[in-house]
């Protein structure tokens, strides 16, 4: 049976096409090899779709480069740029308050593959300037640290990696584009969880990774297409969707989160409030030179009463406990129970991860139907 292809219906359609095929004809051997030189065209699906590249050059112009590279999860995003810039006999340094599975890279795969790592406190940039030996060649970190929300010392950071010539590769998803542009301040590889906010509905499972030095961006286009980390088709366009609308949500989160963050404060039962810009955040100073007046759509709590206080403020709530974050609507979550639950005790508590400790993704519901079911959760439990 013949398909009646693409042009067979007329018009134009406003939105993109899903381009659900893996594999992409060429009229001619010539056609094909020009392909394969770098005329526009595709050939098959894991080295590049029309919906990847789609939504790709979007976050390409929010991050300010082009070329930037679509992978199927933030998790391969953060491969592809670690395997990028390394190779055995290297060593490489990271945040000890990376993303769970980042730690994970370093900690167990990289040294596998005879690449050394070693971790630095994002907030205190002496220990990474103790952790780079001769051979460190790249440094990964976040700016805001999950669940603390600590900032890093990111200028620090920057002139540390200018000074010994190393790759700063920063993993960006918890501040976004539109809160703080890696690139613009030293970095030279950033990444995103696509999965989070600026897909920002809990349907897609996407990563992007991008650089503003050409060699580089080739480097990551080459080895994710042999790598495998592509990403799918129907993800990149719900991600499309998800994106038009990022800079609306991301306005009405920040202003949703620094509204809460002042409501918890004077909530009787919460004994401690973490929000980057509120003033009595340990890195207030630091949070506001590098964001500006918004402290991003995370916020984190703790109420008395251990894990029982927990339990009862979690039923209360009557919302699941999420492991995610960046949905459009607000989700909850309990780190020693669930991101933070292999780390001892002792050190959970020395990070202020207690058992009343909550974080808190915050959505776009109205502002005062959100503190009021906040507050009246944490009065059931106290
Ligand atoms: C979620 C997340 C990742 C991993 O992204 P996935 O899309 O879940 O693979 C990496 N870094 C940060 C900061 C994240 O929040």
């Amino acid at each position: 049976m013949k398909r009646p292809g693409p042009g067979a219906f007329g018009g134009t359609p406003l939105v993109t096409p899903l381009y659900q095929s893996v594999v992409y004809g060429s009229a001619t051997p010539d056609a094909l090899d020009d392909i394969y030189n770098g005329a526009p065209g595709f050939t098959y699906s894991r080295e590049g779709h029309p919906n990847a590249v789609s939504v790709g050059a979007m976050i390409d112009r929010l991050e300010g480069v082009s070329g930037g590279v679509m992978t199927g999860s933030g998790m391969a995003a953060v491969s592809l740029a670690l395997l990028s810039v390394l190779k055995a006999g290297d060593h490489a340094i990271g945040s000890t308050q990376l993303y769970g599975r980042s730690l994970r890279l370093m900690t167990e795969e990289l040294p596998r593959l005879g690449i050394e790592t070693g971790f630095f406190d994002p907030t205190d940039a002496d220990t990474a300037r103790a952790a780079i030996r001769p051979d460190t060649k790249a440094i990964l970190v976040e700016v805001v640290a999950n669940p603390t929300l600590r900032i890093a010392d990111m200028t620090a950071l920057a002139e540390l990696a200018e000074a010994h010539d190393i790759t700063l590769i920063v993993d960006n998803t918890f501040t976004t584009p539109l809160g703080y542009r890696p690139l613009v301040h030293g970095a030279h590889i950033v990444l995103h969880s696509v999965t989070k906010i600026l897909a920002g509905h809990s349907d897609a499972m996407l990563g992007w990774v991008g650089s503003r030095d050409p060699a580089l961006t080739e480097r990551l286009e080459v080895l994710g297409a042999t790598l495998g980390t592509t990403a799918a088709p129907f993800d990149c366009w719900l991600a499309e969707r998800g994106l038009l609308s990022f800079p609306l949500r991301f306005e009405r989160v920040c202003a949703n989160a620094k509204g809460l963050a002042k409501a918890l404060a004077d909530t009787p039962g919460v004994t401690r409030v973490f929000y980057p810009t509120q003033n009595d955040h340990p890195d207030y100073a630091r949070a506001h030179n590098l964001l500006g007046d918004c402290g991003g759509h995370m916020l984190s709590f703790e109420i008395a009463g251990g894990r029982e206080a927990a339990n009862r403020l979690s039923e209360a709530l009557d919302m699941p406990l999420a492991p995610t974050l960046g949905d459009i609507t607000t989700t909850i979550s309990h780190p020693a129970t669930s991101s933070h639950r292999a780390l001892p005790a002792a050190e959970r508590e020395a990070l202020g991860i207690s058992e009343g400790f909550f974080r808190l993704s915050v959505g776009v519901e109205p502002l005062e139907a959100l503190t009021q079911t906040l507050r009246s959760a944490i009065a059931a439990a106290s």
